[in-house]
């Protein structure tokens, strides 16, 4: 037994350092991608469910890989927020972003939101208000239209720094949500302490919807939501019934494969040339 735990312990470590491996290989490649501009942010349609129009989009990283196809983003963010490399991906993502707003805006689309993924670890990194600040007198945009979508992928270590970094922001005058509402680390004190104005519905509570369950877990979100004066979307959208369940019960907003896929910018503008038109 002794002989086969030595044996075991063995293999173990060799997994683990395998993994490792993988990890800094990755964040060599993704590093390198970065510096070679390959990056690319694609855009995801928000619509209200009012008025089933797009009055947003989400802003989403895309990393593609020499067959044309991408390597997925919940595989490089959370390396990139081991390594790091995330506060300068996550400044470029933002300029990115406020660039795209500028150019819709003036392409007459005045009052759609822009949502940015910005993680924990950019909002505990030095002077990252800051850095928004600067960004922003660059390109000047009406911040009320940019979201930053809080995500929790790490526990929050350092609370009070998150908490206020995101007061810093708030002032700056961007909205804020908190994604994947009820998955993450996030505890519910932190609604009180937080200047949110968003809760975003994670998919998979929008995905238990059949016609005979009910989406307790959805429904309790939105109606908490409400409560504390926030408004709400739901992504993951992909049924026609998931939409209209999400309407009855108050929901603000939606975003899925049903309406549309994330997509470059040059196809968002066509995108939403095709809705007006055919309004
Ligand atoms: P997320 O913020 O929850 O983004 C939503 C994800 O759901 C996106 O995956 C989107 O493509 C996908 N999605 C949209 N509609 C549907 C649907 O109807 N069904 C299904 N099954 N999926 C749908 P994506 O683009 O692969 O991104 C994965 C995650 O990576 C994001 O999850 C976000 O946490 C992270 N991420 C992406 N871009 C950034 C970024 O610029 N910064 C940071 N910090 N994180 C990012
Ligand atoms: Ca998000
Ligand atoms: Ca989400
Ligand atoms: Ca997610």
């Amino acid at each position: 037994a002794k002989k086969n735990s030595t044996l075991n312990h063995f293999w173990y470590s060799f997994e683990i350092e395998e993994k490792t491996l993988w990890r800094i290989e990755l964040i060599r490649r993704l590093t390198s991608a970065f510096e070679r501009r390959e990056l690319e942010l694609w855009f995801q349609p928000q619509l209200c469910l009012n008025s089933m129009k797009v009055c947003g989009v989400e802003a989403l990283l895309r990393w593609p890989d020499a067959n044309g196809k991408f390597i997925p983003p919940n595989q490089f963010i959370p390396a990139a927020e081991y390594s790091g490399l995330i506060v300068d991906l996550g400044l470029w993502v933002f300029r990115e972003a406020l660039r795209s707003a500028r150019m819709l805006h003036a392409q007459g689309y005045k009052d759609l939101t822009i949502a940015v993924n910005v993680s924990i670890i950019q909002l505990r990194s030095n002077n990252f208000a800051q850095n928004i600040k600067l960004l922003l007198s660059e390109f000047t945009v009406d911040p009320s239209l940019i979201e930053l979508e809080i995500t929790e992928s790490v526990v929050m270590d350092e609370p009070d720094v998150v908490i206020q970094s995101l007061h810093q922001l708030k002032e700056l005058g961007f909205k804020i949500a908190i994604d994947d509402f009820g998955t993450g680390f996030s505890s519910l004190s932190y609604l009180q302490k937080m200047p949110i104005d968003r809760l975003k519905v994670d998919r998979q509570f929008v995905q238990e919807f059949t016609p005979d369950t009910q989406a307790h877990i959805a429904e309790t979100i939105i109606a908490l939501a409400h409560k504390l004066n926030l408004s709400t979307i739901a992504e993951g959208v992909e049924r026609p019934d998931q939409a209209e369940f999400l309407k009855e019960i108050g929901c603000e907003q939606v975003q899925g494969y049903l309406y549309a896929r994330p997509m470059p910018l040059s196809n968002l503008f066509v995108h939403l040339q095709n809705q007006n038109n055919s309004l």
